[in-house]
């Protein structure tokens, strides 16, 4: 058994002091007094609190960050910044697959990220034949994770068709399949042979490139499911010209909008859509860095007021869940010209609850888990914040975590009971940097 003992831990019933973490295993096996274990010192003024989870990733596109900040003729938008990325998703071979999504996984866990939903959708040679594995991107993907020893639910990525009026273009043949079936022999070979550290879930890409009827036969997975939904106004008017529709009444007319449903962005709803996707109890990834970045938009109020939210890093162009849980409030408070638009109203700790929770046990069950906390009998997934720093001075410790803190702030990072993480850095921080390199830019 290995014990931790911070100053403070987050739990169920709030922040405690004098407490400690008994790990067993990959388990968390007591959380209990700190006197039970006189013979372990205390790790000054830090905060534990369960890992944070990034539920939606696309890790190959940390390899272009800071070279796509400039327009090259006219204006630059979603479309034009898709087409730029799509040159790099083309150079990248297997290894640099690998290496690059190992850099992004590091920064992840060195930024407190115990757990990332990885939306893939690289699949296939550059010109659309298999590889001799035609699981090889996505094992190289898992291998990455391995290597950086955080948890991964890999999101298979269906995609079909480049609209309702096109086939797949030529830069987008990586990410094609024959088929519905074939989606899901992929997710089912990828299953079979998963870790303990790996889960498996689906992703319909969009309405834009998957049409209903595969919608249909998608439907029969019984895992979780992610999908990009109204992230731009053109992909609503494509929807509702092609099905009288909107993407989200779409995804629930092929059966897919369920409690495992989690759509990313929705930065566009159309009407009846928020009350579609809270009805269904399904959930909704925000991703307000990537969101800005692109030019999509902001997520308007009422879904931000009523949705079950998580968080993700998505294009990688920083990744910082710690701001992306505060610009949920923030931006919410900047649409809706007042204060504390998501804060439970008395509580005094109830908003820094509420972003902490979207950046750690909603992101874990969207990704299919139950996200406990810090409780005996649930996974040893924990980072602890280190909070003796002239920024933490007097700010209470929740709310030092959901409204200042930063990557830099995380002193150790524990999954599924190993420390991957210590005094800010990972074992292999080196390494992974060296190799990513030639393949950035
Ligand atoms: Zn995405």
């Amino acid at each position: 058994v290995q014990v931790l003992k911070p100053r403070w831990c987050w739990t169920p019933q709030g922040v405690r002091g004098g407490l400690c973490l008994e790990l067993d295993g990959d388990r968390i096996a007591g959380v209990v007094d700190a006197g039970l274990h006189p013979e372990v010192p205390e790790l000054g003024p830090t905060l534990a609190m369960p890992a944070l989870v990034n539920a939606h990733s696309h890790a190959f596109q940390r390899a272009f960050r800071g070279h796509v900040q400039w327009t090259k003729v006219g204006t630059d938008d979603f479309w034009s910044w898709r087409d730029r990325m799509y040159t790099v998703a083309n150079q990248l071979d297997p290894d640099g697959v690998e290496a690059v999504s190992a850099l992004a996984f590091l920064e992840m866990a060195e930024s407190g990220i115990g757990h990332v939903g990885e939306f893939h959708y690289l699949h296939h040679a550059p010109d659309g034949a298999p590889y001799a594995d035609p699981d090889e991107l996505a094992r190289r993907v898992l291998a990455a994770a391995d290597l950086v020893g955080i948890r991964i639910t890999l999101l298979r990525v269906a995609y079909l068709r480049a609209s309702s009026t096109a086939p797949l273009r030529a830069d987008q043949r990586r990410f094609g399949d024959a088929g519905p079936d074939a989606v899901l022999g992929a997710v089912a070979r990828l299953g079979a042979g998963a870790g303990p550290l790996v889960r498996v879930g689906l992703a319909p890409h969009s309405v834009r490139a998957v049409p209903l009827a595969a919608l249909r036969e998608l439907a029969s997975f019984d895992g979780v499911v992610h999908a990009h939904v109204s992230e731009q106004v053109a992909e609503n008017e494509q929807c509702v010209a092609e099905y009288g529709l909107s993407p989200l009444a779409l995804f629930e007319r092929s059966g897919l909008l369920h409690e495992r449903f989690v759509a990313v962005h929705l930065t566009w709803p159309m009407a009846g859509d928020v009350e579609r996707l809270v009805s269904a109890r399904a959930g909704l990834c925000v991703c307000p860095s990537t969101e800005l970045d692109l030019g999509d938009g902001f997520l308007p109020l009422p879904a931000r007021e009523r949705a079950r939210l998580c968080l993700g890093s998505d294009s990688q162009a920083t990744i910082d869940l710690w701001s992306e849980a505060r610009a949920l409030e923030l931006h919410g408070r900047g649409l809706a010209g007042r204060r504390n638009v998501l804060s439970p109203p008395g509580e005094t700790d109830g908003l820094a609850r509420r972003l902490l929770t979207a950046a750690t046990s909603e992101g874990e069950r969207a990704l299919g888990g139950v996200g406990a906390g810090l409780v005996a009998g649930a996974p040893a997934d924990v980072v602890v914040l280190d909070l003796d720093r002239p920024a933490a001075d007097g700010v209470p410790p929740l709310e030092a975590a959901a409204f200042v803190a930063a990557p830099e702030w995380v002193r150790e990072l524990w999954v599924a009971g190993r420390r991957i993480v210590s005094e800010g850095r990972h074992s292999q921080r080196e390494f992974i940097r060296r190799r990513a390199l030639p393949h950035l830019g």
